[in-house]
């Protein structure tokens, strides 16, 4: 070795030439971009290459396959339960839309049949079953865009756009294989793993890692297999067939397609609101409105989901805690600024489903005793434990334990002021354990999922679900439905919603 530096012992020089020369130091952004770079280059050639990749003007899928009830299923510890898919997709990359019909046809319920359209920047959701059209709020169009961009078939070039971005992050085995993993942040600042097959080159699998209000940090996988060879003009390029879609390692969705085909020409009334729809604004999002029920109990609403608040001599009970912190802190405010002074001692969740449950954190935070069935209690354990690193809420900053209590059948929150009967009426089609509440003395039951008012627009086909609320509510004295979705109804409402069927060919 004949080394002549200044100032430097030949030892040390030889130190720095090691390290100068070692292929894999993952020291520097510049390396690790640069193996990255390899890597997802490989991935693109593995394709089809990046001039087919780019030909890619429009691709029509059409797949079957069984969607998995996570977090929405008869109880939060068996196993979920599943609905039968079929899914006809058309996405037009080079217009930026997309129109993607979906048929579910879940075990003991009835089917739906709805698109979901987005187009340049605004977008619509359709029900083929009613014929309501809802316009897509701004996260929906967000979440359409995203996806869009995120789509197998030019998710490789999206991180290509996006180079700068581009790093290393070694190898990883993935069902018994070598893979290389990648990762880029999207433009919405989505990091994304990508996952190349070591033998064959081509993405197995892509990740995303982000807050679940009732998982807590959270992975979405989306395992890709099944790679088939799609004409585009005169080139192929491979894609894949089976779509596995994985949150927190549970499966969520399986899909298979059975035909793909690229550019066909995407026709403009793919992506138009059809003739007669009935167009029905979304559900607000944002402040919550209150509306008195009687002397001592009141609706929270004003967004997707309502809670009920009833005010007894020196307490609150709030039943539902819907969403997430952000909505259950904008809740305790108005009960607050409504009834100053009383303290919310109770909070019962109609069910567990993650949409009913999400924001039961931020109660078990302030020490508020979370009052529900039996089946419930592990699960609640759980969400209260759940780790929040990635966005912490009230709860991660001072964890505590839930304080829990369980009844069967009923229970009854009574003082001199009224009476308040929280009731399990399950078995539902819809969850195993479905608590209502009642207000005897307001005659006014409070029902979530089993029975929804729409603001606007006409009733869903009746569901089973319904028809056993229905038969339930028989035993009690009611006048008043409030719902945890919509808007405050009547037993003629009700009676309403039960007449309606479903339609002969929904299209
Ligand atoms: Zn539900």
């Amino acid at each position: 070795m004949k080394l002549r530096m200044r100032g430097a012992t030949p030892a040390i020089a030889f130190l720095f030439a090691g390290l100068a020369a070692s292929p894999l130091f993952g020291g520097s952004a510049a390396t690790s971009y640069n193996e990255a770079r390899q890597v997802l280059d490989a991935g693109i050639k593995a394709m089809g290459g990046l001039e087919a990749l780019q030909a890619l003007k429009d691709l029509r899928r059409v797949g079957t396959g069984t969607g998995y009830n996570q977090g929405q299923s008869l109880l939060p510890d068996a196993a979920l339960t599943t609905r039968a898919m079929e899914i006809t997709s058309v996405q037009d990359f080079a217009r930026g839309r997309s129109s993607t019909e979906v048929t579910n046809v879940p075990t003991g319920g009835i089917m739906t049949k709805t698109r979901a359209v987005l187009s340049g920047d605004s977008g619509f959701g359709y029900s083929l079953v009613t014929r309501v059209l809802t316009p897509s709020a701004p996260g929906a169009v967000a979440g359409a865009k995203a996806a869009l961009r995120r789509d197998p078939a030019v998710l490789l070039l999206t991180a290509r756009s996006r180079a700068e971005t581009l790093r290393s992050l070694g190898d990883e085995t993935v069902d018994g294989k070598r893979n290389r993993v990648i990762t880029f942040a999207d433009s919405d600042g989505t990091q994304t793993g990508l996952y190349f097959d070591a033998d064959t080159g081509l993405l197995s699998k892509f990740d995303t890692l982000a807050d679940n209000a009732a998982l807590g940090d959270a992975v979405t996988e989306n395992i890709l297999s099944d790679y088939r060879d799609v004409a585009v003009g005169s080139a192929r390029v491979r894609l894949p067939a089976r779509v596995v879609t994985k949150v927190n390692g549970d499966v969520t969705q399986d899909l298979k397609f059975t035909v793909i085909e690229a550019n066909t020409g995407a026709r403009d009334d793919a992506f138009a609101a059809p003739a007669d729809a009935q167009t029905i604004p979304p559900a607000p999002t944002g402040a919550v409105t209150v509306t008195k029920l009687g002397e001592r109990a009141y609706l929270l609403a004003g967004g997707s989901h309502n809670s009920l608040a009833v005010v007894f001599d020196d307490h609150v009970v709030v039943v539902e805690a819907p969403l997430n912190e952000e909505r259950s802190l904008a809740v305790m405010a108005k009960i607050a600024e409504t009834v100053p002074g009383k303290p919310i001692k109770y909070v019962v969740p109609t069910h567990y489903h993650f949409d009913h449950s999400g924001g039961l954190r931020t109660y078990v935070a302030k020490g508020v005793t979370i009052v529900t069935t039996p089946g419930n209690t592990a699960f609640v354990e759980r969400l209260a434990a759940a780790p929040h690193t990635i966005r912490p809420d009230s709860l991660s900053r001072e964890p505590r334990k839930p304080v829990i209590e369980t009844f069967t059948g009923k229970r009854v929150f009574r003082d001199a002021t009224g009476t308040l009967e929280v009731i399990d009426i399950g078995p539902s089609p819809h969850v195993t354990e479905a608590v209502i509440a009642y207000l005897p003395k307001e005659k006014a039951v409070f029902v979530a999922d089993l029975f929804t008012i729409p603001v606007q627009g006409p009733f869903p086909p009746a569901n089973p679900a319904l028809v056993h609320f229905s038969d339930k509510l028989k035993t009690l004295a009611v006048d008043t439905i409030v719902p945890a979705h919509g808007r405050i109804g009547t037993m003629e409402d009700l009676k309403a919603a039960l007449a309606v069927k479903m339609p002969q060919n929904p299209q």
